[in-house]
């Protein structure tokens, strides 16, 4: 494959933990002709964020080179999408060259809006502000939660869609857990702001909630960041009872995300309905008007919860539907809505939670419905066994 070829057989938007499994999927089922579009010089595994954050992992576990995760035989193309055209099968890079496909998998991520919320950007310059959902401030958060030894700590989930929303309340039991495990838990007024009408799911509300009484968190339910106004250290959120204004020492903000912005202009999401994310069939994963494109992972306006677990399952789909089809076939393998997210509920234990697109249980061991009790072992699985299955077998499209 020379680095002028401007044609491809199979052309991945994206080098995440989305685009790397499934283009090595597709190698390891024969497709000859893969290329992945990414910008990027590192690759991140983001659900060590959390860990990171919680103080549980040090940050450079989380990276690694992108050309040491580009599987073999794929060709890396170091630049970012601006525009696809889906009716004339191109897309156009930033550098301005144009490149033609048979295929297209899209799934350049989801977007951060740190400027939805008034005074959010700003805040993250300041000392007293941090959000585990980026590399550089995952850093300054573990540093926030550790140094803190009295006064409000505020932590927010936003509403709309996220990448593993529930993720915002992650890093806030880990810095309980050591905040007690220091003395200072009782000087610290914890409160946690979420959209939801519980703290998450009702199969695993309950033992959410035990933690969270059992640490002394105020949950405050159905509400959201309004504002915030990062000179006076304050906070404006708005819930049932109107806004309130809360002044924080320490603020870690998952932030309001939404659609790349140049998906959301582009032919590939409808119009209205999907929210900016590509329009595709739920379980298929292609798109319904143009069936040489398909989407996976966080960018896709599937039903699920956005999380890697989901891409676990939706590459093993997508790879074979698209060896499928370029075989003449038609394709047959169906993505379920499996999601899951891992609540680290202390310093070493787990909350397993495992749901389909309805919110329901789903636990991958059938019958293990005890699963999403809290766990050491599933502590020592999320944090230990599941980078290196990442890293080993996801990446390489083993599992
Ligand atoms: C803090 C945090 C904690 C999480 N915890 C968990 C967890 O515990 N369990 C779990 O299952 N999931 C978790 N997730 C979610 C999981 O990380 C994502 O669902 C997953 O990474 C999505 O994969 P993706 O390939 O769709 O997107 P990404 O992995 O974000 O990859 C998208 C790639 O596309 C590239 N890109 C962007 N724009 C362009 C462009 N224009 N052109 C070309 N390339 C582009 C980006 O550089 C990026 O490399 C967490 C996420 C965060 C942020």
């Amino acid at each position: 494959m020379s680095d002028q070829q401007t044609h491809h057989q199979v052309l991945v938007i994206g080098g995440g933990n989305g685009g790397i499994s499934v283009a090595a999927r597709l190698r390891r089922q024969g497709v000859k002709d893969v290329a992945v579009i990414e910008p990027r010089e590192q690759h991140l595994y983001k659900p060590l964020f959390s860990h990171v954050a919680g103080g549980t992992a040090p940050a450079s576990i989380t990276v690694r080179p992108q050309r040491d995760v580009i599987p073999n035989g794929v060709r890396w193309i170091q630049d970012a999408v601006a525009t696809v055209q889906p009716t004339s099968d191109a897309v156009i890079l930033e550098s301005g060259e144009r490149l033609t496909y048979d295929h297209l998998i899209v799934c350049p991520g989801i977007q951060l809006d740190w400027n939805r919320i008034p005074g959010l950007a700003e805040a993250m310059q300041t000392p007293a502000a941090a959000s585990h959902y980026e590399f550089e401030l995952a850093q300054k958060a573990s540093r926030l939660l550790r140094d803190v030894t009295g006064g409000t700590v505020v932590f927010t989930q936003p509403d709309g869609p996220a990448s593993c929303a529930g993720a915002a309340q992650k890093p806030m039991y880990q810095a309980c857990d050591y905040w007690r495990a220091t003395g200072v838990l009782d000087a610290i007024r914890v409160v946690m702001v979420v959209p939801t009408e519980t703290a998450y799911l009702p199969p695993f509300d309950e033992e959410l909630q035990r933690k969270i009484d059992e640490y002394g968190i105020e949950l405050r339910t159905r509400s959201v960041l309004l504002r915030v106004e990062p000179d006076t250290q304050q906070v404006v959120l708005g819930g049932p009872d109107g806004p309130e204004h809360l002044r924080y020492d320490v603020l870690n903000v998952e932030p309001p995300q939404s659609a790349p912005d140049w998906l959301k202009a582009s032919e590939l999401s409808a119009a209205g309905s999907s929210g900016g994310f590509v329009e595709v069939d739920p379980q298929t994963l292609r798109h319904p008007r143009f069936p040489n494109v398909w989407a996976l992972g966080d960018a896709a306006a599937t039903t699920n919860s956005k999380c890697g677990g989901a891409l676990r399952k939706q590459t093993w789909v997508l790879a074979k539907n698209l060896s499928r089809v370029l075989r003449d076939k038609e394709p047959t393998s169906r993505y379920d809505g499996y999601a899951v997210c891992p609540f680290t509920v202390s310093r070493s234990t787990v909350v397993w939670a495992e749901f389909d697109d309805e919110g329901k249980q789903k636990p991958t061991i059938p019958f293990a419905k005890r699963m999403y009790r809290e766990s050491r072992l599933s502590w020592v699985f999320d944090r230990h066994v599941l980078p290196w299955v990442y890293w080993n077998l996801i990446l390489t499209g083993r599992v």
